[in-house]
């Protein structure tokens, strides 16, 4: 094994490679030009990669594909027969038609030839496709047998058909854009690659024989071989690991020379919290009060992870966890990464404050200057992440709890370099597989709720298609006349809040006069101000609404309850851990609840929508859910990785990735000892 030299992890870091020599120096703050600096690519289409969330160059060029299509899956019609799989087609378009159905949607049917035998191939929801694909068009089509024919997953038509590799890159899509736009794009990038420093030093990636990063890039985009795409994702996700891998021993180490307050035994104010709770706490929830009673002993700042599926009951250990600082004088906050989820919070915790004679406030973006003196000086303060930014003092904080949020960064360094630092309780409702938590959280310890309290009933799923959509609300309108209340969650149709936020109040409009006349309906989304967000959280609350209209703001935090069906329309759109935590918004008190899903028909969904409303159906656990998720999504993501704050893993497959991973390791524990933590700002 050759060892890496200091100097050489240095200059790998953020110089320039200078062996092999490159023929034009990279620049690469070219990397991070807007995508219309590219020829082809205008406004219209910017806006739509943009909802991709491509923006820059680099983003275009670390747009990892979903998968390659090979030659091996093109099968001649006539051999089609009722194949299992996906395989591809190509033919010449004989005749094509385009039909209405039901709820504004179309469907366009061609029939394709290709001197073997003829089929008929659909599309739903382009009718623009009815023009494209003239008799005698060649066609190249991807997809599988449904019920009305071929149906068609993507499609390249004319000469792009004819042009198509037998093995070329399949990206992401999405609805406004077709995948061989994303295709040409990326291929009109390409050449940018040559602006990329190495990260990797030299001799580690001669030992690993891994390739610079700028080939490994182009091999992705434009492979020779499923092998070669394969080595040059490697190449992508072991730079990514090594990069997770080192911050986490960086964290970890800082964390061992930085000082909290030790906080001793519990007494009294513990005592009365705990007579104060309307039920006794589960082994679980105590487990974890004895784990976090352990750190908080010590001066070495806790980092502690609570684990537990959503209405598993965590707040009540946070508020535990607060309260151990009030006792001892000092301040406690509680962090959420939305407003709307820090006034919920709010609203559930200062009642019980109150009880115990502790106080508590609120601090918002909308705080005046004077409410927020007046907050900061609280024994509990409830907040947004703006809590811990720059220039504002708490008085004397000795734990905080961070709600569902990526880990602290640069505002836990800054805390840190003041010499103290507050012991950190995080809490996430999103499960990760037990086997995958101590790569992710290598530097916390997990405590884990793994069961809900035993009066809990297990919620009902049932997935209906749109067509049977009536039974839903027949469902619903029978448990609203038995006094329960109910939300409806609006399919995710836009990226953009407005839209989103005016969809929901049409549909709000829709259901008060229409299924849902006799009730009064609410309408809560991400638009609203905050008071309004507010008054209309208390009137359902205090039940003076009974169905509140929402978009997925209710995600997370909303706790009512009474509230115990769920329609979530269009589900098909959700991802899966975000149905999850919707559905975790009812089943939260001893009423049998529901959560009904209405989806599109079923031969309109892909093969992954249809697995995800199954498995919502055939379970609750949300840590089963997250295996499901894993193995569907495949590239790289991980459940509900938006909270995670790992939305950094493109390439890296956490599970298929273990022997990858075991060489990051091997090479952070490498690398970590020869650097200091300034040379290497990961969070940049
Ligand atoms: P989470 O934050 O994990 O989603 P919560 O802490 O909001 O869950 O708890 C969900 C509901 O369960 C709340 O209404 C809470 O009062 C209740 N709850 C919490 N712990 C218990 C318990 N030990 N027994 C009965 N109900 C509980
Ligand atoms: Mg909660």
């Amino acid at each position: 094994m050759t060892p890496i030299r200091r100097q050489t992890v240095f200059a790998g870091l953020d110089q320039p490679q200078t062996w092999p020599p490159t023929p034009r120096a990279p620049r690469p703050e070219r990397l991070d030009r807007e995508l219309d600096a590219l020829p082809g690519v205008g406004v219209t289409l910017k806006r739509k990669l943009g909802k991709l969330g491509l923006e820059t160059i680099r983003d275009v060029l670390e747009h990892a594909p979903r998968r390659y299509e090979s030659a091996a899956d093109e099968l001649p019609i006539a051999a089609l027969q009722r194949a299992e799989d996906e395989v591809v087609i190509t033919g010449e378009v004989l005749n094509v038609t385009k039909r209405p159905l039901r709820g504004r949607r179309t469907m366009v049917t061609a029939r394709i030839s290709d001197g073997t035998a003829t089929i008929s191939a659909a599309w739903f929801n382009q009718p623009w496709l009815a023009d494209q694909l003239k008799p005698g068009t060649h066609v190249r089509l991807r997809g599988k047998q449904g019920r009305y024919g071929f149906d068609v997953r993507s499609y390249d038509v004319g000469d792009a058909a004819r042009a198509t590799a037998d093995f070329a890159p399949v990206y992401p899509a999405a609805e406004e854009i077709a995948a061989k736009t994303v295709r040409r794009v990326v291929d009109d990038a390409l050449p940018n690659v040559v602006h990329y420093f190495d990260a990797l030093p030299a001799e580690l990636r001669e030992r690993e024989r891994m390739p610079l990063k700028r080939d490994a890039l182009a091999a992705l985009h434009q492979p020779q071989s499923e092998d070669e795409a394969e080595r040059a994702r490697e190449r992508l996700a072991f730079e990514e690991l090594l990069r997770l891998l080192i911050g986490i021993a960086q964290r970890a180490a800082a964390r061992e020379q930085s000082l909290a307050p030790s906080l001793d035994e519990p007494g009294d104010l513990i005592a009365r919290y705990r007579t104060s709770l309307p039920f006794a706490l589960t082994p679980y929830q105590e487990q974890a009060i004895r784990e976090l009673d352990e750190d908080l002993k010590r001066t070495v700042p806790m980092q502690r992870l609570l684990q537990g599926d959503v209405g598993s009951g965590k707040t009540v250990v946070a508020l535990y966890a607060l309260l151990r600082a009030v006792e001892h004088g000092r301040q406690g906050a509680l962090m959420a990464p939305t407003e709307t989820l820090a006034e919920q919070h709010f609203l559930t915790i200062e009642g019980i404050c109150f009880e115990l004679g502790v106080s508590c406030a609120l601090l918002t973006s909308a705080s005046k200057k004077r409410e927020r003196e007046l907050a900061l000086q609280a024994d509990v303060v409830v907040g947004t992440h703006a809590l811990i930014q720059e220039g504002v003092e708490l008085r004397d904080l000795a734990v905080a709890v961070v709600d569902e949020q990526h880990r602290f960064g640069v505002e836990q360094r800054r805390a840190l370099t003041q010499g103290r630092a507050p012991h950190v309780l995080h809490m996430t409702a999103t499960p990760i597989p037990r086997t995958l938590a101590l790569t992710v959280y290598g530097d916390l310890a997990v405590s884990e709720i793994a069961k809900p309290p035993a009066s809990r009933k297990p919620i009902v799923t049932r997935w209906i298609t749109e067509d049977r959509a009536s039974e839903a609300y027949t469902r619903l309108t029978g448990l609203l006349r038995e006094g329960r209340q109910a939300y409806v969650v609006c399919p995710l149709v836009e990226l953009s809040e407005t839209t989103l936020a005016r969809a929901a109040e049409a549909e709000a409009e829709r259901l008060q006069h229409g299924e849902l006349r006799e009730f009064r309906v609410g309408c809560l989304h991400g638009r609203l101000k905050p008071d309004q967000r507010r008054a209309v959280m208390a009137r359902f609350n205090a039940r003076e609404l009974d169905v509140l209209v929402a978009t997925t703001v209710i995600e997370v935090g909303v706790d009512v309850p009474n509230a115990t069906v769920m329609i979530v329309q269009e589900a098909d759109r959700f991802g899966l851990a975000q149905l999850h935590q919707l559905r975790g918004r009812v089943g939260r008190g001893s009423e049998q609840s529901y959560c009904l899903l209405v989806s599109r028909a079923r031969e309109e969904l892909t093969e992954t929508a249809s697995k995800r409303l199954e498995s919502l159906v055939a379970t609750t656990d949300g840590f089963e859910l997250a295996e499901v998720d894993l193995d569907l999504r495949g590239g790289g993501q991980l459940f509900g990785t938006r909270q995670h704050g790992l939305s950094d893993l493109h390439f890296a497959h956490i599970r298929r990735d273990r022997q990858l991973l075991e060489r990051a390791r091997v090479a952070a524990r490498e690398i970590g000892g020869l650097i200091d933590s300034e040379a290497l700002d990961l969070d940049a």
